[in-house]
């Protein structure tokens, strides 16, 4: 399709993430992607700074997931899990009993992070009840934290930022706790979970399960906390017989240095939710894996089932893609190159902390953080990344890049260079 018809009936006719149809914000026709390259139809390559949000790790069109797709697509594209298994599953599920944290090994698949959340959501309520605790059907989560797009995922992101108030009435009512206090590196102190301890004391009872972003809190706010949060978290939910679930949908697969970032504390929850690099960001899927203990209590409970099952469960294309991602995951060195983006994201940002805009430059793993004092305006700021090669995409107050694994350092360089450039073309020194 020629771009000016395209953007015309894109203009018209389909929405994109959080778009306004009667003012929509410009996009820009991509052709094809490879590497760290997305190449626009105007002939122009972008160096990707977002990995699709943090799926693409091993960059784009990847000869083994593109040949692992081939492979699962000659033998069929789809066929449905109610009373069928299939050997994508059973290999994605052997490789991720093989790097989840101990014991948890219990896989519901699904079509999207948002739906992992809900039936880590569902598990967590269906526990309970199971237990003989069904008054225990709400849910703690932190502020500043972002769950996914549908109704319960919604009803645990931050109350501001995630329109709590848009849908008020409609939305359950959850328990909020102040953001973890002490910031990754800082130093621990016992209380930084006061507020978590009070909030279980109190309403335990009603309290189905805490829900975190380990570590790393994404599109709520790309803050980083102590790990030892989770330790405390941890120990208050076992004593209040609260299930801990955590949403590493965007942390997992190694974003923050370890493979999941509850690896930072040694920290082993109830529920893990997974999505994003699962696939390597070639197709959809998610997961929430839980552990035999308590899937069986589930099962035990008066619906004698878990109540959820997606038409496209263990979709066998992506499970056959998920499975390649994992492999070439572990083989490709991903640790040094985690921890070499670091390095190259902490010197290369550096120069972004001494522009008057800019309140906090940030960096763990391969993500990078630069928190500017004020919103950003997204329409002027993108057109000037794009003018230098790159794209960036940020939201609110936060420009920040979490770059394919295998970026590199030349890239890695024109891509800090250029945000920071932009920043001070757009907002001076
Ligand atoms: C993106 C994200 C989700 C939602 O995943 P979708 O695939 O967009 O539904 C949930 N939790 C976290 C932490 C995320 O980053």
């Amino acid at each position: 399709m020629n771009a000016d018809t395209l953007l015309a009936l894109d203009r018209a006719h389909i929405w994109h993430p959080y778009s306004s149809t009667s003012d929509p914000a410009p996009v820009y026709p991509v052709e094809r992607a490879e590497g760290v390259r997305i190449r626009l139809k105007t002939g122009q390559t972008l160096i990707d700074g977002m990995s699709s949000w943090w799926a693409a790790v091993h960059g784009y069109n990847h000869p083994r997931l593109n040949a692992a797709a081939v492979r699962q697509l000659e033998k069929m594209s789809h066929v449905m899990f109610g009373g069928f298994t299939h050997d994508a599953a059973g290999e994605l599920t052997e490789l991720l009993l093989g790097i989840l944290p101990d014991g948890l090994d219990t896989v519901f698949y699904a079509d999207s992070g948002s739906v992992a959340v809900e039936a880590a959501m569902k598990m967590a309520v269906q526990y309970q009840h199971a237990a003989g605790r069904p008054q225990r059907h709400k849910f703690a989560a932190v502020r500043a934290g972002y769950h996914g797009d549908t109704w319960h995922a919604m009803s645990v992101c931050d109350p501001v930022t995630g329109m709590h108030g848009l849908f008020a009435g409609c939305l359950p009512v959850q328990f909020f706790l102040p953001q973890p206090p002490v910031k990754f590196g800082g130093a621990w102190k016992d209380e930084a979970a006061a507020p978590l301890a009070d909030l279980l004391e109190k309403h335990a009872h009603e309290i189905a399960a805490l829900i975190l972003e380990p570590v790393v809190q994404g599109a709520g706010g790309m803050y980083f906390y102590s790990p030892e949060y989770l330790k405390a978290a941890r120990e208050l939910c076992d004593r209040h017989g609260v299930l801990l679930v955590f949403d590493e949908i965007a942390t997992g697969f190694g974003r923050t240095g370890k493979l999941f970032a509850c690896g930072h504390a040694g920290v082993v929850p109830d529920i893990i939710c997974l999505g994003k690099a699962l696939t390597g960001g070639c197709l959809t899927l998610s997961a929430a894996v839980t552990h035999k203990r308590i899937a069986d209590i589930i099962s035990g409970g008066a619906a004698g089932c878990f109540m959820h099952g997606p038409t496209f469960m263990a979709n066998p294309l992506a499970c056959a893609v998920a499975a390649e991602s994992v492999r070439l995951l572990l083989e490709s060195g991903w640790q040094d190159n985690v921890a070499r983006i670091e390095t190259r994201l902490r010197r290369k940002l550096a120069p972004a902390a001494a522009l008057s805009a800019v309140k906090e430059v940030r960096v763990l793993g391969a993500i990078g953080v630069v928190e500017m004092h004020d919103p950003v305006d997204l329409r002027r700021l993108q057109p000037k990344f794009v003018e230098r090669g790159i794209w960036l995409r940020p939201f609110g107050k936060l420009v920040y890049t979490m770059p394919p694994f295998i970026m590199q350092n030349s890239d890695l360089d024109t891509l800090s260079d250029g945000l920071t450039a932009a920043l001070r073309e757009e907002y001076g020194a």
